[in-house]
């Protein structure tokens, strides 16, 4: 039988399920496992460690050991349920293939994942079905780098641009801004010109997210537009709604309904977008999962994002994703230093803020950068909440930058 008649066989066969696997068993995968228990879902994760967050919550028999990348733990993982979905997408692609012909189920779709793993392809991709992206270029060597001249659109290459690495970048690693064309040649020789992406920089006045989600019916819902601010190129804050004009959100949602239809996504994917002064939106990049932009959701949305993907993949009807209070925040706890400590005085402090929630992750140990935790604060002004983030911020940062 044909690989579509497969997926179409085993899809009817398993419209509604109670069993889900999960590619990886970090933070994502734990806030899921809270959701899981709400919608009496059984969750089994594929995690290297039993230390790992998301252990915790799903218990060691839940579990089956094994790299996010490694197929074979998948193959032991289907075993032991119906669907299978991400919490990390830097699988290996052409083995799950194979597993998705012997019939197993994966939710979103492989082909919905295809498009998105390699930014130079995303990219092609987004450009290929109308969506504004910054101008590009793959950088395959140095010679390549020295000549280069022009985007792949044919406009002329200008500086400062961004240089990334096609695949596996995460948090900024693997990005950098180069000033000029010396620059882009001293980190192409330091990342040892593994395959690269080059993008004209984009002078942004904001970052944006969306935050959607597609049932197997089709149906897409878009979570409130949310601006994220980041530092050192890593998510620091999220505010929802974003404070921008209502004509910019309306595009940001239109992309994010076009993108997942277009992709004939199942489950909930985070779009970062960019927003200039001139009211123009273009896409950064598309992760086909639960995203930080989203944990504000948890406690400010009526349906959280952990919950609304679980119920597209096992094939419920969607949920409401409007705010329950004015507004919210997301401030993350990112590691500021190595240690092992659970931090606990300002976890302690954090949790009497009014309106806040502390979601601290379980890890053994932290190093900068390292996402910790975040915190959720509802308010009821833009002036409140920024009273709430300095709060926040002064109790885990204090006056590190
Ligand atoms: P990662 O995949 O590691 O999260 P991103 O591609 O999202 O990396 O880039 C991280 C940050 O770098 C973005 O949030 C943004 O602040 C900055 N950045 C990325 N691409 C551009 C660009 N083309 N123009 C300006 N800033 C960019």
């Amino acid at each position: 039988m044909a690989l579509l008649e497969v997926t179409a066989a085993a899809e009817r066969d398993r419209q509604t399920v109670k069993t889900i696997g999960v590619i990886g068993g970090g933070q994502l995968a734990w806030m899921m496992a809270e959701a899981a228990t709400k919608l009496d879902l059984s969750l089994v994760v594929q995690t290297p460690k039993l230390d790992d967050p998301a252990v915790a919550r799903v218990g060691d028999r839940a579990v089956v050991l094994g790299a996010v990348g490694d197929a074979a733990t998948t193959r032991l993982l289907a075993d032991r349920v119906e669907v299978i979905t991400f919490e990390n997408e830097f699988v290996d692609l052409a083995a799950l293939g194979e597993l998705a012909r012997s019939g197993v189920c994966f939710r979103p779709h492989l082909v919905s994942l295809e498009p998105l793993l390699d930014k130079y392809v995303q990219r092609c991709f987004l450009q290929g079905i109308g969506l504004p992206v910054p101008a590009f270029a793959a950088i395959d060597d140095r010679t390549q780098a020295s000549t280069i001249t022009q985007w792949d659109n044919g406009d002329p290459l200008t500086f400062p641009a961004v240089l990334k690495t096609r695949r596996h970048g995460y948090d900024g690693q693997g990005t950098r801004v180069v000033a000029d064309r010396a620059e882009l040649l001293t980190v192409g020789d330091r990342w040892h010109w593994q395959p690269l992406i080059l993008e004209a920089f984009v002078p942004f006045e904001r970052e944006l997210a969306a935050v959607a989600a597609r049932s197997v019916q089709g149906e897409v819902v878009v979570y409130p537009i949310v601006e994220t601010q980041q530092v050192n190129q890593v998510c620091r804050r999220v505010i929802a709604p974003a404070p921008i004009d209502p004509a910019v959100a309306q595009q940001c949602q239109a992309i994010a309904r076009r993108l997942l239809e277009a992709i004939d996504a199942i489950g909930v994917f985070g779009i970062e977008l960019f927003a200039t002064a001139d009211g123009r939106v273009s896409v950064n990049e598309v992760a086909p999962r639960t995203h930080n932009s989203g944990h504000f959701s948890i406690e400010a949305c009526r349906v959280s994002q952990f919950e609304q993907h679980l119920r597209a993949v096992a094939g419920l009807p969607l949920g409401a994703t409007d705010l329950i209070s004015s507004c919210a925040a997301m401030v993350n706890l990112l590691g500021f230093e190595s240690a092992v400590s659970d931090y606990r005085e300002q976890r302690d402090r954090l949790a009497a803020l009014p309106r806040a929630t502390v979601h601290w992750y379980g890890k053994t140990s932290a190093s900068p950068g390292r996402k910790l935790g975040h915190v959720t604060v509802l308010a009821e002004s833009p002036q409140e909440l920024q009273g709430a983030i300095e709060q926040i911020e002064a109790i885990w940062y204090g006056d590190r930058p």
